[in-house]
């Protein structure tokens, strides 16, 4: 799987995080709900967020099965963006999928990921990058559905 390759301390974060995932619990009460699954590896993810009146990630939980990477990023994950407004997560979940294309950005986003940052490394790794991306594209699909479960990808025309 490569991953012996990483220089060790992002090795141990990494793994710290699969082996004990943080907020992994189904939210049976949550308004946004989300199955994605990466099939070049079999990982699989449900990610439910709850989100508060303003829009502010109120609780966030995840299930699902699949590799180290896919684990630990969806932990990583949910602990960057708890408590987070929505369009804060989205910033977020596009600062890390241009991070792992290899994109530049500026530090202070980069800190806003926490550990999620160290999944940069896996760039090196080109078949792991969906693996770590799963997470954060359940993240962004989830907050971007429409209560009757179309996905809007243009957030310009909210029509109230
Ligand atoms: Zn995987």
């Amino acid at each position: 799987m490569g991953l012996e390759r990483l220089n060790s301390l992002y090795r141990e974060v990494i793994l710290d995080h699969s082996d004990h995932p943080h907020h992994k619990h189904a939210l049976p009460d949550a308004t946004h709900k989300i199955t994605l699954k990466n099939p070049t590896c079999g990982d699989v993810i449900n990610l439910d967020i709850d989100l508060d009146d303003h829009d502010k990630i109120k609780d966030i939980g995840f299930t699902g099965d699949g590799c180290t990477i896919s684990q630990s990023s969806a932990s990583m994950m949910t602990d960057a963006v708890m408590g987070k407004s929505k369009e804060q997560a989205l910033h977020m979940a596009k600062t890390f999928s241009d991070m792992v294309m290899g994109k530049k950005h500026p530090q202070a986003d980069l800190d806003e990921l926490q550990d999620a940052a160290i999944l940069s490394n896996v760039m090196t790794f080109p078949a792991r990058i969906k693996c770590a991306t799963l997470s954060w594209w359940a993240l962004q699909r989830a907050l971007l559905k429409q209560p009757d479960g179309s996905v809007d990808s243009d957030d310009s025309d909210k029509g109230e």
